[in-house]
């Protein structure tokens, strides 16, 4: 498999200024890697291997099925299920409690995410100009803010690792302050009291969409 697949530039996921700029990256890197096993790796022998064996996830499927391209799809489950050493009882059990957490995309992306996460810390380390971008950030997803954090470090972060930390907290913290007040401001509309006064939902509308964006770092469909 191409490596450059999991090369993004981190100034293009953080120039945006527009949510998490890590779900960005995360989402980027996600694209590219259905867009790869749904084109060009059909046709890449150890690719297919590798996917026949570990198969999707529920979330990379439903992916793959919105792209164009029935028939690959089609040729990636079939060669898939081949897979399957349906022999005995206890074999197709053995691959079914196998199957549960075993996704191709899952992994090549926690690979490339890993790297990716670990150049943004080097980089708050090294450039002024970057710490300034980052530090401007209107904000960061609470699973995003748990693998910054994770990854901060006085050995990777010998002179930002505080700067760092303190700046992440205080971006992610008025956050949840203002998800909160938009979620409780969306409660209270269905308060009777608030009925006759001409108030509206103004920005509290989409705030159960943003609150589980913030907590669970992905859109919902409603
Ligand atoms: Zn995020
Ligand atoms: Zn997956």
């Amino acid at each position: 498999m191409r490596e450059d697949i999991c090369t993004i530039p981190i100034s293009e996921v953080f120039e945006p200024m527009d949510g998490c700029p890590i779900c960005r990256m995360r989402n980027t890197l996600e694209k590219r890697m259905i867009d790869y096993i749904m084109g060009a790796a059909m046709m890449e022998p150890d690719v297919r291997l590798e996917t026949n064996k570990k198969g999707f996830c529920e979330k990379h499927f439903s992916q793959m099925a919105k792209q164009r391209g029935r028939l690959q799809l089609a040729l990636i489950l079939d060669t898939h299920l081949n897979e399957f050493d349906v022999s005995s009882t206890s074999k197709l059990y053995h691959m079914a409690a196998n199957a549960q957490d075993s996704c191709f995309v899952c992994e090549k992306i926690e690979w490339g995410f890993e790297r990716l996460i670990s150049t943004t810390h080097r980089m708050y380390e090294t450039e002024a100009d970057f710490r300034k971008l980052f530090d401007s950030q209107p904000e960061f997803c609470l699973p995003h803010y748990k693998i910054l954090m994770d990854g901060c470090n006085k050995k990777t972060m010998k002179k930002y690792s505080g700067e760092f930390e303190k700046n992440l907290y205080k971006i992610t913290l008025s956050n949840i302050k203002l998800i909160n007040s938009d979620i409780k401001k969306f409660c209270s509309m269905f308060d009777y009291r608030s009925r006759d006064e001409g108030s509206d939902f103004g920005n509290s509308r989409d705030s159960i969409e943003r609150a589980i964006k913030f907590l669970t770092s992905r859109e919902i469909e409603i």
